[in-house]
């Protein structure tokens, strides 16, 4: 299906466009390798570690050391946990990236659903003993145009994290801005921070910080991915900014409803 092709300019232009169509595939190529080779990582290590408990308990701990054996059922269990996690949160967003996610758009107090979500991460937060501060300076309610359930699923993220690379005894606030024709939302903590070079890729699938990964701390590397998704689904936009050792801002704006009703 080549074009015929009479000019020398034509042949010229003909070859870019097919090299760069071949660059193209090739990045995509290399990006599914990744993306797979990814997947596979990420499912062994908790595989692997289940595999040694029980092997251990096979091995006789079941009658040697009832409370060792416990203890490590408990870390087998945490594995699967963390396998199960990774399976929705993989399906999500293979969902999201090929649209399958239908977004359903009500209007709702933005206010109100953060406080709510709030309350539901205040024992985790206490936990790490992180105190969560929403500003309540502004006017509300606040009312936007989105998908209640799944921005809830972005501030739950953003929460999360604020918790677990926060640091002992710090804080993480919720800020609400008004705009023109929008709200903005930012959740700030004052923990360790992102490196600027890695700033750009938080939002990549499967990124952390080397930081996160031999803290062991992180979850899939999934979590802020699947925000971006979802913001962008809204036709919105996401931001990070992190000073190191400071503390890091996640932002993102939502549609504001024009009225309450
Ligand atoms: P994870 O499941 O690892 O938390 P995320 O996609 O939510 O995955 O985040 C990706 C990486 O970005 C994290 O592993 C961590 O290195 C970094 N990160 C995210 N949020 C913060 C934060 N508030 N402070 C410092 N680093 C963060």
């Amino acid at each position: 299906e080549d074009p015929i092709l009479s000019t020398e300019k034509e042949v010229r232009e003909w070859a870019i466009q097919k090299s760069s169509e071949i660059d193209q595939l090739k990045a995509q190529e290399k990006f599914r390798r990744e993306f797979l080779s990814n997947i596979s990582h990420e499912f062994k290590t908790p595989l692997f570690a289940i595999q040694g408990y029980i092997e251990t308990l096979k091995d006789g701990m079941m009658e040697d050391d009832i409370d060792m054996a416990t203890n490590f059922l408990n870390k087998a269990s945490k594995n699967i946990d963390r396998l199960t996690y990774l399976i929705n949160d993989l399906d999500e967003i293979s969902k999201l990236e090929t649209g399958q996610i239908s977004i359903h758009i009500e209007k709702f107090d933005i206010v109100e659903l953060i406080l709510e979500t709030v309350d539901h991460l205040i024992d985790k937060a206490k936990k790490q003993n992180i105190e969560i501060i929403v500003d309540l300076k502004i006017t509300h309610p606040v009312f936007v145009k989105a998908d209640r359930q799944r921005i809830q699923q972005v501030i739950i993220n953003l929460i999360d994290n604020s918790i677990k690379y926060g640091k002992e005894g710090g804080k993480t606030k919720i800020n609400i801005y008004p705009l023109l024709d929008q709200i903005l939302i930012e959740v700030t903590d004052n923990g360790q921070g992102i490196e600027e070079k890695n700033l750009p890729r938080v939002f990549e699938r499967f990124f952390r910080t080397d930081k996160s990964r031999s803290r062991e701390i992180g979850g899939s590397g999934l979590g802020l991915s699947i925000v971006k998704h979802i913001i962008e689904a809204h036709q919105q936009t996401v931001h990070a900014r992190s000073t190191e050792g400071i503390g890091t801002t996640f932002g993102f704006t939502l549609e504001k409803a024009k009225s309450a009703l």
